[in-house]
């Protein structure tokens, strides 16, 4: 397995609209477009930054897993992604490897990736999400 490069930062937001004007307003970063995933009950919006993007998410529903994590913890930093060239593959390879995961298979994401994500107990605390993108 290959991680090819950072593909998003994953940060969980209040509103997506008021966290504009400091990503886009203040740090100059283009928004790409936002989108509902209602499998994971978020709206995403998408910066990108070089070769990576930021990636803002808020919750449409409090029992989602970033409405979860903003009660817990508060807005931030929820998760890194890796781009990977074949997610089913380098799933088979960490299942293999004892990697504790989240999802078995992969889900759908925004922008028509393919994602899957890494348990954070298993990695230090980071929630790691690979992203497979054609
Ligand atoms: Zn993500």
């Amino acid at each position: 397995m290959k991680l090819e490069r950072l593909d998003h930062i994953g940060i969980a937001v209040e509103k997506i609209d008021e966290s504009l004007a400091i990503w886009e307003g203040v740090l100059g970063l283009p928004l790409h477009g936002t989108e509902e995933v209602a499998e994971q009950k978020v709206r995403t919006a998408f910066l990108p930054v070089g070769d990576s993007e930021v990636e803002l998410l808020e919750t449409t529903d409090p029992e989602g897993a970033i409405g979860k994590y903003i009660a817990a913890k508060g807005p931030g930093i929820q998760h890194v992604a890796f781009r990977v060239d074949d997610i089913d593959a380098a799933l088979a390879e960490l299942k293999e490897k004892g990697g504790r995961l989240i999802d078995q298979e992969p889900r759908k994401g925004a922008g028509g990736a393919r994602i899957a994500f890494l348990h954070p107990k298993a990695t230090g605390g980071v929630l790691v999400e690979l992203c497979e993108r054609k």
